[in-house]
């Protein structure tokens, strides 16, 4: 019971108790007096004030409590003073009493309705609370989302301004990282086309390029190559579909969890993207997602530098030997003399031409010379060393740039190619038939400081050596 209830309480006993004092008191002075009356009647009207505190001290049970003890001391009264009217005050009592119940009733239902009404706007608010925290949820992923396909956008632009697979490689390896974070490696396999087996492209750590032991992948690669799938791995040590006993020891790293993606182009895989870490649990499906992503894109960079590449290849090579054609051997040459002047090297250059291809063709065949021009221009292609080249110089004439050789070493090797030539052996029904070649050799700076004038001192020189009659090296 609270402080103020219980004052109450004892305001309306002690109140209860004088009023009944002085009620009695008034009784004694019989008979009854006309101003007893009107001291009664007072103290009745008090009686009702005190049934009301009772209630507000007691509750129900104290209103009806009070209002019986009240009832009973007029009855009491009434009777003592022989006053008939006194009992009319007692359904007074009861009307007061059954007024404050109904009245408390509809406070109460009223007070419950307000009640309901407030749990129901507490529900509201809190489903409204929880509606806010999960759209500041999807507001932060979206927010994510959208820095990620920025950053996605800006990698596609950067794809598709690079034409070189070195390039490709390159920005591909450098946004990896950024774009998928927690990453303490990113991995570029590319498929060797002829081996069909994994080639270590590219490898960055967080500081930047990094290197590692195994350069043909692992169990983790192998799989994704096999099964054209991306892969999440988050605890190797839990992962029971791979046996790490199948790394070799020298190849094992640190790592944790990783996420590998297959490169697809045309259903086939053509490279591998594969990003780990040191920690357990670092990747989510959302990582893997993204990873795919960059990697189909990677797939198209890959492919379309391979394609520019294979392009550009066939617009400096000659369709019917494969040797570079004469545009580029001109532009090679120009670039070598510059290279060799810088580290103050010789070049020489060969001028070969086939001994009277002409009846050759007319006594086998056009198609027949076709063959012979392919087999020189293969066997001069493997003939030359690294950093040389050898060009079809139109109809059936070759040239070939010997890269940091004098004019000695460049006879020597002209007369090598001379004899190879000589020793060629085409069979054409049954017979067989040999061509010969004569070969013009000029030497930069010995002869010449000019491209052009090389090429034209070594035709000098082959001329010389059709007129000394053929098959032969002659020197500028
Ligand atoms: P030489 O060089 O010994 O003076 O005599 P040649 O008969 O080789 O002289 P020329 O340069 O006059 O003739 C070149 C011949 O090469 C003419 C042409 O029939 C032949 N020829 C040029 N290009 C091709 C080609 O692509 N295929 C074939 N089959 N023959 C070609
Ligand atoms: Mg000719
Ligand atoms: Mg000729």
């Amino acid at each position: 019971m609270k402080k103020d209830k219980i004052s109450l309480g004892l305001l309306a006993i002690a109140g209860f108790l004088v009023a009944s004092y002085f009620m009695v008191s008034a009784c004694r002075e019989y008979p009854v007096q006309y101003s007893v009356y009107g001291r009664i009647s007072s103290l009745l009207m008090l009686l009702n004030i005190i049934v009301m505190i009772a209630w507000l001290a007691f509750d129900q049970i104290g209103l009806w409590v009070f209002i019986c003890l009240s009832s009973l001391l007029t009855l009491f009264v009434a009777i003592v003073t022989n006053t008939v009217f006194l009992n009319y005050q007692i359904p007074l009592f009861f009307a007061v009493g059954f007024f404050v119940t109904i009245f408390k009733n509809s406070m109460v239902s009223y007070g419950l309705s307000v009640d309901r009404k407030v749990d129901a706007l507490e529900e509201e608010h809190n489903a409204l609370k929880a509606q806010y925290s999960n759209m500041q949820g999807t507001n932060d992923a979206l927010k994510e989302k959208v820095i990620r396909y920025a950053a996605l956008k800006e990698l596609t632009a950067r794809l598709s301004s690079s034409l070189s697979l070195d390039g490709v490689i390159n920005i591909v390896i450098d946004n990896v990282s950024e774009l998928v974070e927690k990453s303490d490696l990113s991995i570029l396999f590319l498929v060797e086309e002829e081996a069909q087996e994994l080639a270590l492209k590219a490898v960055r750590g967080k500081a930047g390029p990094a290197s590692i032991k195994s350069k043909k992948g692992d169990v983790f690669d192998l799989w994704v190559l096999k099964q054209r799938q991306p892969l999440l791995v988050s605890d190797t040590d839990k992962d029971f579909r791979f046996n790490l006993e199948l790394i070799p020891e020298e190849f094992k790293r640190q790592y944790k969890s990783l996420i590998a993606a297959p490169l697809i182009s045309n259903k086939k895989v053509i490279g591998i993207m594969r990003i780990e870490s040191k920690e357990p649990e670092a990747y989510m499906s959302d990582d893997l997602r993204l990873l795919t992503i960059i990697s189909d894109l990677a797939a198209i960079a890959v492919e379309n530098a391979k394609l520019y590449h294979r392009i550009e290849e066939l617009a400096i090579r000659d369709g019917l030997t494969g040797l570079y054609c004469h545009r580029y051997f001109k532009e090679r040459l120009a670039e070598d003399i510059i290279k060799v002047t810088r580290i103050k090297q010789p070049l020489s250059l060969l001028m070969l031409d086939i001994d009277d291809f002409k009846g050759y063709n007319d006594k086998y065949g056009h198609i027949a010379g076709d063959i012979v021009l392919k087999v020189i221009g293969d066997s001069l292609q493997s003939s030359v060393e690294l950093g040389d080249l050898a060009a079809r110089y139109g109809g059936e004439e070759f040239v070939l740039i010997l890269f940091g050789k004098g004019k000695a070493e460049a006879q020597r090797f002209a007369e090598v190619i001379r004899k190879k030539v000589e020793a060629n052996k085409f069979i054409l029904r049954q017979v067989e038939t040999h061509v010969t070649a004569s070969i013009g050799c000029a030497t930069f700076p010995e002869d010449t400081n000019s491209g052009e004038e090389l090429i034209r001192l070594a035709d000098g020189a082959l001329y010389e050596a059709k007129k000394q009659g053929r098959n032969r090296v002659c020197l500028a």
